[in-house]
């Protein structure tokens, strides 16, 4: 299906787990992809293989995320779609207790500062354009806490959702869409790699989703795409969970 024929797509994170199936994805439905990334190696790879544009990109950085966009816009023309995902969850932002503030800031930055940029700078290209879609990724635990926390994570991921929210209901009348992504926890390469290590751990979580496993990253692209489209032209300032069903259970099937 060509959905999104001739649609422009910039994603950020597109080197990897959720952007780069994203990106795959959205090319698929016809769109051409600017596949943003701060790993150049990886980013140019997603490029290459969405037939996209690559662009260099620290999405904390505010000149460069300007850019990003001058960029996309003068190789296609327009700016339909941002998917503005590229994010952290380092190992040294854990309990409250133990977290410093570097981690903390860090984290404030790369995953809530940079959504704060990247819609700032994208609006007035749709603006001009009297439509749009920006999907902000967020998670699940901005609607539910953990024990197991990471703390300045789930704060950033908070903003992320009450932001995109604001931002929804601020452009609805210029034909503006913006919606937070909630996906569960997701099959990522560093995910595998942690509960591989650590089944247990893996235990302690997967026992709290009904459907009983983990998302893979080409779920919530599909998501991503139906939110990207005119399928979700009434959906606006949501609050989307793809989460298989985590923040709806209070207990689930043995
Ligand atoms: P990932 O680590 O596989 O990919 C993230 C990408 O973002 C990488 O390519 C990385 O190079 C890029 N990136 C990191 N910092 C950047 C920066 N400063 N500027 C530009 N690019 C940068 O992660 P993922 O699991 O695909 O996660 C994507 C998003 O989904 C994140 O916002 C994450 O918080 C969110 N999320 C993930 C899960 C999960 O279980 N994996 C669950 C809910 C939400």
């Amino acid at each position: 299906m060509n959905r999104l024929q001739d649609r422009v797509a910039v994603v950020t994170g597109a080197g990897s787990g959720i952007g780069l199936a994203t990106a795959r994805r959205l090319s698929s439905e016809g769109a051409r992809v600017v596949c943003a990334d701060i790993d150049e190696q990886a980013g140019k790879a997603a490029a290459e293989a969405t037939g996209g544009l690559f662009v260099h990109v620290d999405v904390t950085d505010e000149a460069a995320v300007r850019r990003m966009y001058e960029e996309a816009h003068a190789a296609y023309g327009r700016i339909d779609i941002a998917f503005n995902n590229a994010g952290i969850s380092p190992p040294d932002d854990d309990s409250i207790l133990t977290t410093g503030l570097d981690a903390w800031r860090r984290v404030q930055e790369v995953n809530l500062t940079s959504v704060f940029l990247c819609c700032k700078y994208v609006i007035p290209y749709m603006q001009r354009q009297g439509k749009g879609s920006i999907i902000n990724t967020a998670s699940f635990v901005a609607v539910m806490g953990a024990a197991t926390s990471q703390i300045s994570y789930t704060a950033s991921k908070g903003g992320v959702l009450a932001m995109s929210r604001e931002l929804g209901v601020q452009f609805a009348r210029e034909g503006i869409r913006v919606n937070a992504l909630c996906p569960g926890p997701v099959n990522t390469p560093l995910l595998k790699e942690l509960f591989a290590k650590d089944p247990e751990r893996a235990a302690r979580r997967l026992v709290h989703v009904p459907a009983g496993r983990f998302a893979e990253p080409e779920e919530i692209a599909s998501a991503v795409a139906f939110l990207a489209g005119d399928d979700s032209s009434f959906v606006n300032a949501a609050e989307f969970l793809v989460d298989g069903g985590i923040a709806g259970a209070y207990v689930t099937p043995e």
